[in-house]
């Protein structure tokens, strides 16, 4: 079957691109060997949550700031695309997803699973409605059965950072099947919180505490599938806003968002397979020809008019590396600046503030998105790359990972749609 386009992987870029595509009447198919890192991040959209990039500052308003972060950073992607394209990218992404909420002049500033500030554009409701900004009080509510999320944690650090709020917690065993067993995951809890009895459980255990705040924080755990009737029964049962904070992976708001971008892809009528390889492809007089993909008996060819490539960085299986210093681009080998010396990959600080060196690494690209080579000349002028593949698309940088990933989906569904 030949298809307008096919996409490789299944993270936000190449999701959000099939979304698109398909809204724009495409036969596309979709490619991947697995989810990407929807179900690792936090759900939300952030677009540029720290300026300086290596500073704890956050933005509160990207728009605003994007001029100082480019200036900053020469190289990033979205140099390639510009305030407008970026803000264009996140209306068109508001209109693929429900229950999305935010814009390009504001970030919400949220409390992190740490009780840090995490600074983000687009959030779905529940985790809005921890916006720190609006004050008040809240408690924070946990399970001695999820080991990854300590209520008191994040109530001190919100208090000691004077933000203006008032922050009180409560862990709690989490009602039967779940209680006393020795650790449950978020995936877990969010099916038991769409039990109407369980919820109910809960409710009964902490409404005298609740009595003293005006907002209740939850782990985001609260239903997958019905999770809209889960945060609504909470509510009038405790009379109060209750909102959602970001787990350690897995994550159930990235869960949600993949759920919703497949959902929207398959109506659309697009093709996906998850759980296929891509091996590897053609490129014959400066167009892809081909890419193949394994199945359980032989390589099978797939042909398109064009091929978007969003198989992430190194930790996305878009980049791969060996012991004697080789960095490859794992389906079209296409070229990758790197250092031999693998030493030189890694600063000595985990943390470092200008981030991991071969974090930078991935494929360099023209305005068109297609990659190039060391001339910057076009190397398949039918095969264009997006998100965190890209050379110096560092998300630790200021927090553009999602970013990246939105607006260039958004843009190659302007040169293609
Ligand atoms: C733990 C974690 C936390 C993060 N937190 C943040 C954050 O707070 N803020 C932020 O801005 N960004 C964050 N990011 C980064 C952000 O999630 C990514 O930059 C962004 O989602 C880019 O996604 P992507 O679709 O380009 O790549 P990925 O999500 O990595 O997806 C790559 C896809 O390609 C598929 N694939 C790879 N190779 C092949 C192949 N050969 N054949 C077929 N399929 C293939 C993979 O299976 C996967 O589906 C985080 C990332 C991680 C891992």
């Amino acid at each position: 079957m030949n298809y307008d386009t096919v996409i490789i992987g299944a993270g936000l870029a190449g999701l959000t691109t099939a979304c698109h595509l398909a809204q724009a009447k495409q036969k596309v198919a979709l490619m991947s060997t697995g989810i990407g890192s929807l179900v690792l991040a936090s759900g939300c959209i952030d677009v540029l949550g720290f300026q300086p990039a290596a500073s704890q500052q956050p933005v509160i308003n990207p728009a605003k700031q994007l001029g100082a972060f480019l200036t900053e950073q020469p190289e990033h992607p979205y140099h390639h695309l510009g305030q407008a394209k970026i803000e264009a990218s996140l209306g068109a992404f508001l209109e693929l997803v429900e229950g999305y909420e935010g814009s390009f002049d504001k970030n919400w500033l949220l409390p992190s699973t740490a009780g840090a500030v995490h600074p983000t554009c687009l959030a779905p409701k529940a985790l809005a409605q921890g916006e720190l900004s609006q004050g008040g009080s809240m408690l924070i509510v946990g399970f001695k059965e999820l080991r990854d999320f300590y209520p008191s944690l994040i109530s001190h650090n919100l208090n000691a950072q004077n933000l203006g709020v008032q922050s009180e917690a409560i862990t709690i065993d989490a009602p039967p099947p779940l209680r006393e067993r020795m650790n449950i995951t978020p995936i877990e809890l969010a099916h038991a919180f769409e039990q109407a009895e369980f919820r109910q459980q809960i409710v009964t255990e902490i409404r005298d505490k609740v009595k003293n705040c005006n907002r209740v924080g939850f782990p985001a755990v609260l239903g997958l599938q019905q999770h809209a009737t889960v945060l609504a029964d909470l509510e009038r049962q405790l009379g109060r806003t209750v909102f959602e904070i970001s787990t350690l992976p897995p994550s159930v708001p990235g869960r949600r968002l993949f759920e919703q971008l497949r959902h929207y892809f398959l109506q659309h009528g697009g093709r996906l397979t998850i759980g296929s390889k891509v091996v590897d492809g053609t490129i014959e007089s400066g167009r892809v020809s081909q890419i193949r993909i394994e199945t359980a008996s032989r390589l099978q060819a797939i042909k398109a008019q064009n091929y978007i490539l969003a198989t992430g960085s190194i930790f996305g299986g878009g980049l791969q590396t060996d012991n004697e210093g080789r960095v490859w681009e794992a389906v079209f080998n296409l070229p990758i600046e790197h250092e031999t010396n693998r030493h030189a990959w890694f600063d000595k600080g985990f943390l470092a503030p200008q981030g991991q060196p071969v974090a930078r690494y991935g494929v360099q690209v023209n305005d068109r998105f297609n990659p190039v080579n060391s001339q910057t000349e076009p190397l398949a002028t039918n095969l264009h790359a997006v998100g965190g593949l890209l050379a110096n698309s560092v998300w630790t940088q200021g927090r553009t990972g999602d970013g990246v990933a939105v607006a260039t989906a958004w843009r190659v569904r302007e040169l293609l749609g």
